[in-house]
């Protein structure tokens, strides 16, 4: 039963992707899916990697943690895309991540690369930035992106590959197409400062309400959660709303 949904989902998910890059003279391909698996079990995660799917992303180091022996079988790729406090660096690289998309504030880039020094290895990273100016969301602010861009690329075990943002919650499309057009122009901006090392090709913007839209203004790849694997027990609210001097 949870498996046919999950494949029919995927299928739909799919369909609704290609459409959105239809519409925008995109070639489909050009946009990865991100299995957002906060709350889901190694199971139905499996379900969708057996389907085809090979990129996940984790809110929480304790659930990259808990489901990592489950899914060592499973050939995947692991993002994490949640608040990372710096004391969990340390099990980010144990648990094999390969790419942290919330890097929002020069002290985790520090940290991390202190880490990753140690161990000699690199990480890549997207950049979060808070397009929304919603208060309950990370993210660095838009205007102070590219100096954050700049300190990141001077550490030589980051390397920036893009940008991530999570829209405005809004049923106004045109609110949330704004903070999607944000992150769409800082790419723009940075890429035409050349700086060294740094690489903003990704964008990574759109979820299972929003993501037509956030392909329609280039993102290159969306974020899905509740779309495929059903509605959350928790409220987004417990991954999103802790406050923000918490670090
Ligand atoms: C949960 C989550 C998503 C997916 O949200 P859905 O609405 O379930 O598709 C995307 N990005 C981040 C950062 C998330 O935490």
């Amino acid at each position: 039963m949870i498996e046919k949904m999950i494949r029919e989902n995927l299928k739909v998910i799919l369909k609704r992707i290609e459409r959105a890059c239809i519409k925008s003279n995109r070639d489909p391909k050009e946009v990865r899916l991100l299995l957002a698996t906060k709350t889901v079990g190694v199971e139905k995660i499996k379900i969708a990697l057996e389907g085809g799917q090979t990129l996940i992303g984790e809110n929480k180091v304790q659930e990259i943690k808990e489901k990592y022996e489950g899914l060592s079988s499973v050939f995947h790729e692991k993002h994490f895309i949640g608040h990372l406090q710096t004391n969990k660096i340390k099990d980010i690289i144990r648990y094999e991540v390969n790419c942290i998309q919330s890097v929002d504030r020069l002290n985790l880039a520090l940290k991390l690369d202190q880490r990753l020094s140690r161990e000699s290895k690199e990480m890549d990273v997207f950049i979060q930035v808070n397009t929304s100016n919603e208060d309950s969301k990370f993210g660095v602010q838009p205007e102070e992106a590219l100096d954050l861009v700049r300190q990141v690329a001077g550490f030589k075990t980051l390397n920036i590959r893009g940008l991530m943002t999570i829209g405005l919650f809004s049923a106004e499309e045109s609110r949330v197409r704004k903070c999607f057009k944000t992150l769409k122009a800082l790419q723009r901006e940075i890429i035409a400062q050349n700086i060294p090392r740094v690489d903003v090709s990704e964008l990574s913007m759109g979820m299972s309400g929003d993501l037509e839209v956030a392909i329609e203004e280039g993102a290159t790849i969306v974020r899905v959660g509740t779309a495929i694997f059903g509605e959350r027990e928790y409220p987004d609210s417990y991954y999103w709303n802790e406050r923000k001097n918490i670090r």
